[in-house]
C-alpha cells in the first residue's frame, strides 16, 4: 500500500486535525480537561514555563489541551499557522485588535457587519481604548482604500456579511491592504471555512464566532483568532508594537523575531488571553470539537435548503425582495461565485410588503421556526433585525448593515424542507 503523502482532506481534518488518540489511555474521543492547573516538574521547569523558553501547560487562563485540539483544528481548516480561542465571538475581536492597536490609531470596518460588532467598535471600543473605527461602504474596495491614514492599524471585513447575506470581495480588499501594510482581518463566521478559506484570497488573519456554524448546535458561545502566519510584523517598523518590540512582561522578548509565523498566537495565549482574560472553557471546546466533526456535512445541507427557501420566497406575493447571492438576480451573485462556489451560506435576509408590522407580525407567527438572537444553529431561526439586533442603531446605520424596518433574516437549519416553507407561508399568510 502507498501512503497518502499529500494533505488530508476537509472531511478527513474535521475529524482527525488536534485529536491523536490521546496519549496516556488512548481514549478516541478527546477529553475534556476540566482542570484549572497543572504540577509542574520542578522549579525549573515552571521558570522556563513562565519565561516561554519552555513550552507546556501552566494554567487554563492561557492554555487547556481540549482547547488546544479544537485551536489545532480551527487552524488546520481555515489554513492558518495557529489559532487562539476564547470565549465568544466579540472576545476574539477584542483580543486582535488589542494586538494590533494603541490609543488614537483606527480600523478600517466594513458597513456591512453584524450589529453587535458595529456596537463594539463604535462604542464601547473608543471610550475606553481609545480605537477609533471609520465605516465604510466595502461594497466598492476604493472606499477602503480611501480611508487609509498612518493611523490605520487593521482592516475588518465579513466574508458573507450578517444580516444582508452579502458576499464581499476579499482578494480585492487584501490587495489595498497588502499596498498599505495593514492587516486584512476577516470575520468568516457566516460561511465557515468549508464555504470559503478567506487566507486563500489574502486575508492575514481570520476570525470566528465559533457559536454558530462551527459548533453548530447552538450549546456553546466561543471565538477564535486564527493567523495565516503572513504578516511581517517587524517589516512595519514601529507600527505593531505589541508584536515586534521588546516585551517588558516577557524580559524584552521580540515576540515576532522570537517565534515568527506563530508570534500573534503566542501573543494571543500569553498576552492577550493572561491579561484580557477571555479564554474559552473545556466543555465548550469539547462540543465545538463535536460539532466540527460534521461540519462539511451539515453545511451542505444548509445551504441547499437555503437555497431551496430563497427561491421560494423570491415568488411569493407578500415578499418584496431576497438578498441571498445564491439567486442570480443577487447583484454580489458572481461574487458568490468565486468566493463560496458551494453556496453563499445559510442566513439571509428577506424584505416584506408590509413594513415594520409585517416584519414583527412574522416572527410572532411561526411555529416551526424559532424566533431567537442566533444564527448557524442546526435548527431554523428568525428574527426582525430592526427591533432586536440592530435595534441600538441610528436609522440610517440599520438601513446600511442591511437591517432596515421590513427586513426579516432567516438562519436555514437542516429540517426537511418542506418543514420549513410551509411554516414560512403559514406565518406569511
Ligand atoms: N460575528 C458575527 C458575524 C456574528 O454573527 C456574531 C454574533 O452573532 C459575532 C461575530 C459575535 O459572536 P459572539 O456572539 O460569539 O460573541
Amino acid at each position: 500500500m502507498t501512503k497518502n503523502t499529500s494533505s488530508p482532506g476537509f472531511a478527513t481534518q474535521c475529524l482527525h486535525a488536534g485529536t491523536p488518540p490521546e496519549a496516556q489511555t488512548g481514549a478516541r474521543q478527546t477529553p475534556i480537561f476540566q482542570t484549572t492547573s497543572y504540577v509542574f516538574k520542578n522549579q525549573e521547569h515552571a521558570a522556563k514555563l513562565f519565561g516561554l523558553k519552555e513550552l507546556g501547560f501552566i494554567y487554563s487562563r492561557l492554555t487547556n489541551p481540549t482547547i488546544s485540539a479544537l485551536e489545532e483544528r480551527l487552524a488546520a481548516l481555515e489554513g492558518g499557522a495557529g489559532a487562539t480561542a476564547t470565549a465568544s465571538g466579540h472576545a476574539a475581536q477584542l483580543m486582535v485588535f488589542s494586538a494590533l492597536l494603541q490609543p488614537d490609531c483606527e480600523i478600517i470596518a466594513a458597513k456591512r457587519l453584524y450589529g453587535g460588532t458595529i456596537n463594539q467598535l463604535s462604542t464601547t471600543f473608543p471610550r475606553c481604548y481609545g480605537w477609533r473605527t471609520i465605516f465604510v461602504d466595502d461594497r466598492d474596495p476604493a472606499n477602503i482604500a480611501a480611508a487609509i491614514t498612518d493611523k490605520t492599524r487593521a482592516i475588518f471585513i465579513e466574508s458573507i456579511a450578517n444580516p444582508g447575506g452579502g458576499v464581499t470581495d476579499i482578494a480585492a480588499i487584501a490587495a489595498i491592504a497588502k499596498k498599505a501594510g495593514v492587516p486584512l482581518i476577516v470575520d468568516n463566521t457566516m460561511a465557515t471555512p468549508y464555504l470559503c478559506r478567506p487566507i486563500e484570497f489574502g486575508a492575514d488573519i481570520v476570525i470566528h464566532s465559533t457559536t454558530k456554524f462551527i459548533s453548530g448546535n447552538g450549546t456553546s458561545t466561543g471565538g477564535v483568532v486564527i493567523d495565516s502566519g503572513k504578516f511581517d510584523w517587524a517589516g512595519e517598523g514601529d507600527r505593531y508594537p505589541a508584536l515586534a518590540k521588546p516585551d517588558a512582561g516577557y524580559h524584552g522578548l521580540e515576540f515576532h523575531q522570537t517565534f515568527g509565523e506563530m508570534a500573534m498566537t503566542f501573543h494571543g495565549h500569553a498576552v492577550g488571553l493572561r491579561d484580557l482574560g477571555v479564554n474559552q472553557q473545556p466543555f465548550n471546546a469539547f462540543l465545538t470539537l463535536l460539532g466540527l466533526e460534521t461540519l462539511g456535512l451539515r453545511m451542505d445541507r444548509h445551504v441547499q435548503n437555503a437555497q431551496a427557501v430563497a427561491e421560494h420566497l423570491a415568488k411569493h406575493p407578500a415578499v418584496r425582495a431576497v438578498d441571498y447571492a445564491g439567486l442570480p438576480t443577487a447583484p454580489d451573485h458572481d461574487l458568490a461565485k468565486k468566493y463560496t462556489p458551494k453556496g453563499p451560506g445559510a442566513v439571509f435576509t428577506f424584505r416584506l410588503k408590509g413594513g415594520y408590522d409585517a416584519g414583527v407580525s412574522f416572527v410572532d407567527r411561526v411555529q416551526l421556526l424559532s424566533h431567537v438572537a442566533n444564527i448557524g444553529d442546526s435548527r431554523s431561526l428568525v428574527i426582525h433585525p430592526a427591533s432586536t439586533t440592530h435595534s441600538q442603531l441610528a436609522p440610517e446605520d440599520r438601513e446600511a448593515s442591511g437591517a432596515g424596518a421590513e427586513v426579516v433574516r432567516l438562519s436555514v437549519g437542516l429540517e426537511d424542507i418542506a418543514d420549513i416553507i410551509a411554516d414560512i407561508d403559514q406565518a406569511l399568510t
